[in-house]
């Protein structure tokens, strides 16, 4: 069942997804050669906490961390460690706050000094992707045309669509109904109705889009190729005035 969520909880959700948004920007700012991803774990953390939020991430299933960070051919639940950045990396950043009772969830890739072209290419696609998909978000839409618009965009450059993982709702659960595929048939699927919100998150290849389970940690999910992976993600609410992106204030690119 798709919970919708009241003008009241939507502005919760709204305050929480500026603290998300904040603290990703934070996050980017502090993105350079020679930085662990435990420490912009700390800083995420200790950012979340300072400001009225938490990390709704660390514990949940087990993780063990405020942040997933996963470089380059890691598309996603990267565990924040001793990996060190290194000019030419790219660098998925996903973050979730609860606040209020609402859990905001939303991720950026970001370069890592001078990044080759490909890399950039798959970038700047992928944040259209996003917004693509986030244009969709309109009463009377239905819930195919938020994976076919992605799936459009990334395949007219020869990309790959992620497939085993999704797209969901959040609200006071991270994952709610529905799951959404990246990919999909318009027209197809529910229809989109006011206080809908979902956690909007295309994960888009060089190469192929099969995907490999590093079964060492049990989390860490990588391109099967090796192939650069980059991610985005908004949490998006459909209003009866179009698309909101609630964790849209400031997030670098996307
Ligand atoms: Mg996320
Ligand atoms: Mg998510």
């Amino acid at each position: 069942m798709i919970v919708r969520k009241s003008k009241a909880e939507l502005e919760a959700m709204r305050e929480g997804g500026e603290i998300t948004a904040a603290c990703l920007k934070m996050l980017a700012r502090n993105v350079r050669p020679g930085v662990t991803t435990a420490d912009l774990d700390q800083l995420a953390e200790e950012f979340i906490y300072d400001h009225g939020g938490k990390p709704e991430f660390k514990g949940y299933q087990g993780f063990p961390a405020s942040i997933c960070a996963s470089p380059n051919a890691m598309i996603v639940h990267g565990i924040p460690g001793s990996y060190r950045l290194k000019d030419g990396d790219v660098i998925s950043l996903d973050v979730g706050v609860r606040y209020e009772g609402f859990v905001t969830d939303s991720a950026t890739t970001v370069a890592v000094g001078e990044i080759s072209q490909d890399a950039d290419g798959l970038l700047r696609t992928t944040r259209k992707c996003l917004s693509a998909a986030a244009e969709q978000m309109r009463a009377g839409n239905h819930l195919g045309d938020i994976g076919h618009a992605i799936q459009s965009v990334a395949e007219a450059r020869g990309y790959g669509v992620v497939r085993d993982l999704v797209s969901h709702g959040v609200g006071r659960k991270m994952h709610e109904d529905p799951q959404i595929p990246n990919y999909g048939e318009p027209g197809s699927g529910p229809r989109l109705q006011p206080g809908m919100v979902f956690a909007i998150e295309p994960m888009i290849t060089l190469g192929s889009y099969e995907i490999d389970l590093d079964e060492r940690d049990g989390w860490s999910i990588y391109t099967a190729d090796r192939s650069l992976a980059a991610h985005y993600e908004h949490t998006v609410a459909v209003t009866e005035n179009g698309p909101l992106i609630i964790t849209g204030s400031g997030v670098p690119g996307a």
